[in-house]
C-alpha cells in the first residue's frame, strides 16, 4: 500500500510512513467511498408509470415513464440532484395520471347512469 499523504510506498504492519510520519490509514483501504453504496437510490416509480401507461391510455403516462428512466440514468451516471428531481417529477405525472383516470371513470359511470335514467324514463 501507499501513504495517504505522500504516496510513499509502504511496508505492511508500519505505524507511521517513513517520510512524511504520517499513519497509514487502512480504513481507506477497506471501506472505499462508493456513491451507490452509501446514496439510496431515489424512487423511479417505474412500474407505477408503466401501469398509468397501459392503464390510462394518457400522454401523462408517457411522461411519467420516460421521468421514470431519466430518474434510473441520471443516478446510474452519479447525478444524484437529477435523479431525485425526475423522481418527483415522475411521481407527480403519475399521481396526476391517475386522478385524470379515476376522474374519466367517475364521469364514464355518471354518464352510463343518466343513459340507464334516460333509458327507464323513456318507456314511461
Ligand atoms: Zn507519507
Amino acid at each position: 500500500m501507499n501513504c495517504s499523504r505522500c504516496g510513499t510506498v509502504l511496508e505492511e504492519n508500519v505505524n507511521f510512513c517513513p517520510n512524511c510520519g504520517s499513519p497509514p490509514q487502512q480504513q481507506n483501504f477497506q471501506q472505499p467511498y462508493s456513491p451507490y453504496n452509501t446514496i439510496p437510490a431515489p424512487a423511479d416509480y417505474l412500474i407505477w408509470s408503466i401501469l398509468s401507461l397501459v392503464f390510462c391510455c394518457l400522454p401523462l403516462g408517457i411522461a411519467a415513464l420516460i421521468f421514470s428512466i431519466q430518474c434510473k440514468t441520471a443516478f446510474a451516471a452519479g447525478r444524484y440532484e437529477e435523479a431525485i428531481k425526475h423522481s418527483r417529477t415522475a411521481f407527480q405525472c403519475n399521481l396526476i395520471a391517475l386522478i385524470a383516470g379515476i376522474l374519466v371513470l367517475i364521469i364514464w359511470f355518471a354518464l352510463a347512469m343518466i343513459g340507464v335514467v334516460a333509458e327507464n324514463s323513456g318507456n314511461f
